[in-house]
């Protein structure tokens, strides 16, 4: 396959607790029905409002929490119905990065030992010469100086902290990162060291990039194609500059009118979003966009739009474009 992740049709639900008579009360569909490709290399951006599933997708795909439904193929395996055990084998072809790297790194170790635990994949080692040599180049690769290599992590800004967070990530050669709003935390300034600090080893280790954040200008800045989601679900998807240049989705239109960068070819009217995302424990009906939506029809009350392929790279979810029942109001 030319795809090193293929993922079809994945839904991860949640049940609710049971109600006061012990009855069920229905699911939270975190991810409802998502599908997309990722080419080896490749960096794929998920944009949304906080709430939508982004991070449920991207956990749900390296089986962090195990799917309700669906497949992901991995470089041609299906992980979802995958056994734990050959799961853990896999783990080191598949890392996460978080946002707040500080929440997992131990304070009471060294970076030179927790990179060192990593490097051996979680086992504790008698330091040798040859292990300090790679914790040193690893820290070199992320720009982290190797004379700090004995500092705690308290000792690091966020930015720093967040290169520790990459080099421990890719010390195990992974193929595929999910990288889970790796910059929110960090100062403007600093967002675009790392960002960029991410493509550098990117073009050096070949690694491909599920890229999740609320922010469309970060988003921009590291995608090759982006996805956005709505609600459990991807409402469009396209390659970055045809997404920019031909937002189709009212969703989309209303996200890239919020964003501060100044485009001449875009009209600079901001469109407000009415409301809240509504609770994924209760989608509304048809469109999960109508009641937010300023061009919602009488369809998108009743019939959930299925996702059309308008160009080879490009597919949008929406009665606007060449819904079969369209013609029927
Ligand atoms: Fe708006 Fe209807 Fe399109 Fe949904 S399907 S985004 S409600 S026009
Ligand atoms: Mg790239």
């Amino acid at each position: 396959s030319e795809y090193l992740l293929v993922v079809e049709d994945l839904k991860t639900y949640f049940p609710l607790k049971k109600g006061l008579f012990g009855q069920k009360t229905g699911d939270i569909k975190a991810v409802d029905g998502v599908s997309f490709q990722l080419r080896q290399g490749e960096t794929l951006g998920i944009v949304g409002e906080s709430g939508c599933g982004k991070s449920t997708t991207g956990r749900s795909i390296l089986q962090l929490v195990r799917p309700s439904s669906g497949s992901v193929r991995f470089g041609g395996e299906e992980l979802i119905s995958m056994p734990h055990a050959k799961l853990r084998s896999m783990r080191n072809q598949m890392q996460i990065i978080f946002q707040d790297p500080y929440a997992s790194l131990n304070p009471r170790l060294t970076i030179a030992t927790i990179l060192a635990e990593a490097l051996s994949v979680g086992a504790r080692q008698e330091e040798t010469n040859e292990m300090r040599e790679r914790v040193l180049a690893l820290l070199q690769l992320v720009g982290l100086n190797p004379n700090h290599a004995d500092r705690y992590p308290h000792e690091f800004s966020g930015g720093q902290r967040q290169r520790i967070g990459i080099a421990r990530a890719i010390a195990v050669k992974p193929k595929l990162i999910v990288a889970d709003e790796p910059v929110s935390a960090l100062d403007v300034s600093i967002q675009a060291q790392i960002l960029n600090l991410m493509q550098d080893l990117q073009d050096d280790l070949g690694l491909t990039y599920l890229f999740i954040s609320h922010d469309l200008g970060v988003i921009k800045h590291i995608s090759d194609r982006i996805a956005v989601m709505y609600l459990g679900r991807i409402v469009e998807i396209a390659d970055k500059k045809r997404l920019f240049q031909q937002p189709l989705h009212p969703y989309t239109q209303a996200l890239m009118s919020a964003v501060p960068i100044p485009n001449p070819n875009q009209k600079k009217d901001r469109i407000v979003l009415g409301g809240d995302v509504p609770s994924p424990a209760n989608p509304p009906v048809g469109c999960a966009f109508h009641p937010r939506c300023s061009q919602a029809m009488e369809i998108c009350k009743r019939v959930r739009p299925q996702e059309l392929a308008i160009e080879r790279n490009h597919a949008v979810a929406c009665h606007l474009y060449g819904s079969p029942e369209r013609s029927d109001h």
